[in-house]
């Protein structure tokens, strides 16, 4: 399904943008796993791929340094010769709320989770433009639709992105470029390992289905939007969250 494409995967390493990754190789695209820190967890999910029949390599790069990003999509390009799926996946949360967050805390998350997908999306849409064709598919969050106490930081950035996502759909539309967002709810990562019992109760209580979600329930939509199946689709927000945003 997709055969010959180049997919680049930002915070590939772990969680959600991981499971994009084995998912998009396991359909045949070539997939570069960005990751920031955790190169032994990027190097894993290369040997995962390779292990599936796939085939990947890992680059290191911080989304939120313009300069890097430049160099990044352009080493991709000239290393495999195209550019045809971005997913923008990266993201950090640093909850508080409004009394006691800090400045740099909102700096930080407004840096990387919507700063870091202008960076990629500026970037990679040069590239696409010339081909005139190519799939971005951005990581939002019900937090961005529904808003979410403790997380004005968070929300924001995710909000910001699906305004980013609507724009870029109608900015490159002309070169059949489809411009997506995905909006998980409550998925078992990493992320949200690190909330209390009670926090995670009283959330999966607000989940229709009743329960989280695992990442490949989150990878199979990506993986759907980044083919040729969704070529009529653009600037939509697509939910992956049990009903959490009804
Ligand atoms: P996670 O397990 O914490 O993984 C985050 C990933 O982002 C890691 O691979 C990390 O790479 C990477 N990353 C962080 N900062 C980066 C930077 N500056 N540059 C490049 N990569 C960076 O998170 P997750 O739960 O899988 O979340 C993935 C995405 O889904 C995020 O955008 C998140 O906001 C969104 N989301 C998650 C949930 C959820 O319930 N889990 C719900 C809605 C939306 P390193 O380890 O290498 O630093």
């Amino acid at each position: 399904m997709l055969k010959g494409k180049v997919a680049l995967v930002t915070g590939a390493s772990r969680g959600i943008g991981r499971e994009i990754a084995i998912t998009l190789a396991e359909k045949g695209a070539f997939v570069v796993i960005n990751y920031n820190g955790s190169k032994e967890k990027a190097e894993e999910v290369k040997s995962t791929i390779e292990s599936n029949g796939g085939a990947a390599d890992i680059y290191q790069c911080n989304v939120s340094d313009f300069a890097a990003v430049e160099t990044m999509v352009k080493d991709v390009v000239k290393a495999h010769g195209s550019l045809d799926i971005l997913v923008n996946n990266a993201g950090i949360t640093k909850d508080n709320l409004i009394m006691k967050m800090k400045e740099e805390d909102f700096d930080d998350v407004i840096a990387i989770n919507l700063k870091g997908v202008f960076n990629t999306i500026k970037q990679a849409s040069r590239q696409m433009l010339k081909q005139k064709q190519g799939k971005i598919i951005n990581i939002s969050s019900v937090t961005g639709i529904l808003g979410n106490a403790g997380q004005a930081n968070y929300a924001a950035a995710k909000a910001g992105v699906i305004g980013l996502t609507k724009t870029m759909a109608r900015e490159l539309a002309s070169r059949q470029i489809n411009v997506n967002a995905v909006a998980p709810g409550f998925i078992d990562t990493e992320m949200t390992a690190a909330m209390t019992d009670a926090a995670k109760e009283a959330t999966v209580a607000q989940i229709p289905f009743q329960r989280t979600g695992n990442p490949k329930e989150v990878a199979n939509v990506v993986a759907f939007l980044a083919s040729e199946e969704a070529s009529y689709i653009t600037g939509q927000v697509i939910s992956v969250d049990g009903g959490m945003a009804i």
